[in-house]
């Protein structure tokens, strides 16, 4: 059976999240090629791919689809006006009626022009004919798809460029974010936080990396380790300026990893937590002893994590003697309420988009009251209570974390909040849960990232 074209068909590129393109046959020419710009290589030298963007629908300069694709090839060009030029190619599927086959195609920005794609004659296949006096020979397509509801519906999900901000490639979370990021066909790139730098400035913030200024990336996923978190959230600030979408936002980051300011944030909500006092001078321990419900008592460096500056004093006088020490060292602490029935157990809430989407209870090993998994505790998937669900999502939306670790105790007095993480990790959580956390993380962004342009539509 031969399969009919005529000179300009309608046409779409599934692969690339493009569901509607005209396109002109032209078998003049022998390689195809797609009219794109902001054409950027990235990605490892042994598997390079190309970035680049297209605005479908001649003269709607505000609808941009953002695309990535491998590279095939490089190839040296000669354009129709004689210039030579030297492009990607790449291959993607095209579909026309009711064909479907890979092509290749050159990508090249050569301004406006009114065809998308030029179709050449090494993408027909040897039962394809070409009238070059016909328009229209297969079914024709319509631009309404890029209306907001339909791209978001209908059409193929659109590839979303998204950064990580990390400086670990290789930890567990990380390794699955990529994974299954570029599984849903996003591009996902890994950036040290500490390599990246910036210019603030009103007229036009922009972040650079390697000597060159980062291209616009769809969301920002931060796994900021605690020793750069000033740095790091300053970064983050400047894509927020930039207006890209950021998972967990500077501010919650920060006011998280303050544990007096969080627990400050969480009072101010009236998020229930155990007991907490502070203060400054050593004038007051006595006073902040009694504060904090009186021995036993939990005192911990505001810098801990993982568990490790957290200490339980049994007696008062063991508590005087801790916070001397803390002093002495000129460490800063806090002194709160052991919760004693909780003792050995706490629950961690994963809250993802406002929602509760995975929980565990950690349990500490024998002779142990701190059950961090890094200090040799276990973990096993557990159902919240309401109450738990309840306060664990208030308090990812008081440090408005699109992704967040709620760590709670289960007191006489229902649960208490003892942290909210703003880089939980997925490791433990995804093994005890059995659940697909990087997935639930990538629904909640292409959620939030709508196809902007879109929706604003002009005529
Ligand atoms: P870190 O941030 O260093 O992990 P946490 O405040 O989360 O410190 O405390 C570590 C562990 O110690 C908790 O997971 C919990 O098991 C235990 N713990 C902390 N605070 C209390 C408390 N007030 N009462 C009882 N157990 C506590």
């Amino acid at each position: 059976m031969t399969f009919r074209l005529g000179w300009e068909e309608w046409v779409s590129l599934p692969d690339l999240g493009l569901p509607a393109l005209k396109a002109k046959v032209d078998t003049g020419a022998r390689t195809s090629a797609l009219h794109a710009f902001d054409i950027e290589p990235f990605g490892p030298a042994n598997a390079p791919r190309v970035r680049f963007a297209i605005h479908p629908i001649p003269g709607r300069e505000d609808l941009v689809i953002p695309c990535s694709a491998k590279i095939v090839d490089r190839r040296e060009v000669i354009s129709s006006n004689g210039d030579m030029e030297y492009r990607f190619v790449i291959r993607s599927d095209i579909a026309i009626g009711d064909r479907r086959w890979p092509v290749e195609m050159t990508l090249t920005d050569r301004g406006q022009m009114a065809y998308r794609m030029l179709i050449g004659r090494q993408a027909l296949t040897p039962d394809m004919i070409v009238s070059p006096l016909d328009s229209f020979l297969q079914p024709t397509l319509g631009y309404e798809i890029y209306s907001s509801a339909a791209v978001r519906t209908d059409a193929p999900r659109r590839s979303l460029r998204i950064a990580v901000l990390s400086r670990e490639e290789s930890a567990y979370s990380t390794l699955r974010i990529v994974e299954e990021g570029e599984a849903r066909g996003h591009v996902v790139e890994v950036l040290d936080t500490t390599r990246l730098y910036m210019a603030i400035t009103t007229a036009e913030p922009a972040v650079f990396y390697d000597g060159k200024r980062l291209a616009r990336y769809d969301a920002v996923i931060p796994r900021i380790g605690v020793s750069v978190t000033s740095y790091g959230t300053a970064i983050l600030r400047q894509f927020e300026a930039m207006g890209t979408f950021v998972l967990n936002p500077a501010d919650g980051i920060m006011a998280s990893r303050d544990k007096l300011h969080a627990h400050q944030l969480l009072a101010r909500h009236r998020l229930p937590m155990p007991t907490t006092a502070v203060a400054s001078s050593p004038r007051d321990t006595e006073d902040l002893i009694e504060l904090g419900g009186g021995a036993p008592l939990v005192l911990k460096l505001l810098e801990s994590t993982q568990g490790k500056g957290v200490v339980l004093a049994e007696t008062s006088k063991a508590a005087a003697s801790v916070i001397t020490a803390f002093r002495g060292l000129k460490a800063e602490f806090l002194v709160q309420e052991f919760v004693k029935e909780a003792a050995g157990e706490d629950v961690r809430a994963l809250v993802i988009g406002g929602k509760v989407v995975a929980a565990m209870r950690r349990t500490a090993r024998a002779g142990e009251f701190r059950s961090n998994l890094h200090l040799g505790g276990t973990a096993e998937a557990v159902k919240l209570k309401p109450a738990e669900r309840d306060i664990a999502t208030r308090a990812a939306r008081a440090f408005r974390l699109g992704l967040a670790g709620v760590d709670m105790l289960r007191s006489a007095h229902g649960p208490k909040i003892l942290e909210v993480n703003s880089s939980p990790g997925f490791e433990g959580i995804e093994a005890a849960t059995d659940r697909n956390i990087a997935e639930l993380v990538y629904l909640e962004i292409e959620r939030r990232v709508r196809p902007a342009p879109a929706r604003r539509k002009k005529s």
